[in-house]
């Protein structure tokens, strides 16, 4: 029969590495975030509407731009997939209460409430990690995806820190969880990169399901920051055009 080195399976399929760089951004966004909270509350929310619209429309733009028609290209049943992504992340944020877009609509919050806005938001963020594993592994040169989905990520920390101080919580807590929040983009973006190797098309329902999710987190964000009559505030309406521009020429 085969040898220890000659049979199919060995054959060579080349590794797909990922950019270590790339998922200690990933990692360090979110903790950035929750890090501006603990330190620099006052001071940070003052701008944090016009933080929020910027990453808003960035993550926008690129998920136009280059995650829709990737999936699409890669995906027959990508409609389906991206809107099942949509309508997951509204079931996600009944229990995150919109934390993926850096909103903190329930201020103080009790404990079983918070345990149900950690798993939801971690199983969010393990979305955010699938496209990374495809659009930033060792062999792309393009990281758009990833400061992106990175960009996202700084008011997700914020917004998690945030409602953990006005819970009650210490500030060892606080750090302690926004670091496991942190861990799951870049732990989902290895595991994706495995799932990748083996069944390219499962990583690719992966990414279109993150898609749906960022399409409604996205929307969501610019449409809530947004002045309840629709007046237009100079600074938002920079925030979010130069979101959009940048991420058109990068
Ligand atoms: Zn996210
Ligand atoms: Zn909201």
């Amino acid at each position: 029969m085969h040898g220890p080195h000659g049979s199919l399976g060995i054959k060579a399929i080349p590794e797909v590495v990922m950019n270590w760089g790339s998922l200690l951004l990933l990692f360090a966004a979110p903790l950035v975030g929750s890090l501006l909270a603990l330190f620099f509350r006052r001071q940070s929310e003052q701008n944090f509407s016009v933080v929020l619209s910027f990453s808003g429309a960035f993550l926008f733009a690129i998920v136009l731009m280059h995650l829709f028609p990737s999936v699409f290209r890669e995906l027959n049943h990508a409609g389906f997939l991206v809107l099942a992504g949509f309508f997951l992340q509204m079931l996600l944020e009944q229990f995150t209460h919109g934390m993926e877009h850096g909103h903190f609509h329930a201020r103080r919050t009790g404990s079983a409430r918070i345990t149900a806005l950690i798993v939801g938001l971690i199983a969010h963020s393990l979305l955010d990690g699938f496209p990374v594993a495809r659009f930033d592994a060792a062999a792309e040169s393009h990281h758009e995806v990833l400061y992106g989905i990175s960009l996202h990520k700084i008011p997700e920390g914020f917004a998690l820190a945030s409602v953990l101080i006005a819970s009650g919580f210490g500030m060892a807590v606080t750090l302690l969880l926004a670091i496991v929040l942190a861990v799951a983009a870049p732990a989902a973006a290895l595991i994706g990169n495995h799932i990748g190797q083996l069944h390219p098309e499962t990583l690719w329902v992966l990414i279109a399901l993150a898609v749906g999710s960022f399409l409604h987190v996205t929307t969501t964000v610019l449409f809530e920051s947004e002045h309840p009559s629709h007046i237009l505030s100079l600074k938002r309406l920079l925030a979010v055009l130069s979101g959009a521009a940048i991420a058109l020429v990068i």
